[in-house]
């Protein structure tokens, strides 16, 4: 089958288009800077050079079909089965499921609990409607792969008929990604009862055992948990409700603080991508410092939850932007394990690995660098869907 992946973002949009069969990308595009006096239009076939054109790109009505009048020049759009959508949350609906007006319905019921993640996936779905209006449109939801996490992970402390009513209860994000990290960990170590530790714009980590997700960082939204680099991650309620009365902030401007002011950016006060505040950290900068040990902290607090969790695990996996890309971030977090038998080789995460092991041949539980591949995941579910449908 080919199926086109699409992966909106706030001014971004990127595709693929693979063959299912062998997972070949047939055809790849980025879209950037879109609404910006200038945008960039950058795509290739079956990987072969790639071309770029700079112009003005309005909006994603004109980006997605700047991609498809691409994809045109070669293929014929009905040849493509599919178009398949990470999607992120939505009220009562996980799985892969069809992205009729119903699902749009039940996004758009909780669209307060992740916006940014929820309008851009709601622009890309309804551009595609209007411009594909035959093409079956299929989400995978984020939610997924925690769908079988046991009640004690997911309840929180509220009374239970406010649960039932409103179904305040932790979810759990990332799931393509960390599906990913669960599959691959297992083929490349036998690893059954993996730690994924997501570590990049937005962060999460999650308890795997058996191929799925038992526990996991993000809880009823994507901004609880790790500190992402502007949204918030975990905060105590009555802080939250103490800085509400004290600073005499309504509701949309406290979300507005904790989803683009807060996390990584609000303890350095400059930057959330972790590439500046290791700089600044490098250079003596306190609170850039402060950001980095505190995110670090907070990573491996849940990788000594996940220990219990799980009863011990085979590999510790780090993945994503910063999980993939930084040493000194990983050895933060797991330079100081020994005591569990968690040995970091530091020769070999110097190195950086794209794909392989960074602890020592004597370390009870390997720790590993994968990069995710979560288009991966949305392609073949959606071929399992189209099959079954
Ligand atoms: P997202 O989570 O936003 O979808 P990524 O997983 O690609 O995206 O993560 C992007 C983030 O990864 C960047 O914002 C940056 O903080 C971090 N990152 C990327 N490259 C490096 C690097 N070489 N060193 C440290 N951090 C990096």
């Amino acid at each position: 089958m080919k199926i086109l992946i699409a992966n909106p973002g706030s001014t971004s949009y990127k595709c693929k288009l693979y063959d299912s069969a062998d997972m070949k990308v047939l055809f790849k595009a980025t879209v950037e800077r879109i609404g910006d006096s200038e945008g960039i239009y950058t795509y290739s076939f079956d990987n072969e050079k790639s071309i770029q054109v700079n112009q003005k790109i309005t909006d994603y009505f004109e980006a997605v079909n700047l991609t498809i009048t691409s994809i045109k020049e070669k293929f014929n759009i009905n040849e493509i089965d599919a178009v398949g959508f990470k999607t992120v949350h939505a009220k009562g609906v996980t799985g892969c499921v069809r992205l009729d007006n119903k699902v749009l319905k039940a996004m758009e019921d909780y669209r307060s609990l992740a916006p940014v993640h929820t309008d851009v996936y709601i622009t890309a779905i309804s551009t595609f409607q209007k411009l594909l209006s035959d093409m079956p449109l299929v989400g995978l939801f984020e939610t997924h792969f925690h769908q079988n996490i046991p009640s004690e992970a997911y309840l929180y402390g509220i009374p239970y008929e406010l649960y039932e009513k409103h179904g305040i209860r932790k979810y759990g994000f990332h799931g393509a990604s960390h599906r990913y990290i669960g599959k691959r960990a297992l083929e490349l170590y036998n690893a059954n009862k993996v730690i994924s530790c997501h570590l990049g714009g937005s962060s999460s980590v999650c308890a795997i055992k058996d191929g799925w997700s038992i526990d996991t960082s993000m809880g009823m939204s994507p901004q609880s948990g790790l500190l992402n680099a502007k949204r918030v991650g975990d905060l105590d309620p009555f802080g939250l409700l103490y800085l509400m009365e004290k600073e005499n902030l309504s509701i949309d401007e406290t979300r507005d603080l904790l989803m683009s002011k807060s996390g990584i950016y609000g303890i350095s006060g400059k930057s959330g991508d972790f590439r500046d505040i290791e700089e600044g950290m490098n250079k003596g900068d306190e609170r850039d410092t402060k950001a980095f040990k505190t995110f670090a902290y907070y990573v491996k607090r849940y990788i000594g939850e996940y220990l219990a969790i799980l009863n011990g695990a085979d590999c510790i996996v780090f993945t994503a932007g910063a999980g993939e890309n930084s040493p000194a971030l990983r050895k933060e977090i797991a330079g100081k394990l020994n005591y569990l038998n968690i040995i970091l080789d530091e020769k070999k995460n110097l190195q950086n690995p794209k794909e392989g092991l960074i602890s020592s041949e004597n370390s009870k539980i390997k720790i590993a660098v994968i990069p995710t591949n979560e288009e991966y995941i949305v392609a073949k579910e959606v071929e399992k869907f189209l099959q079954k449908d």
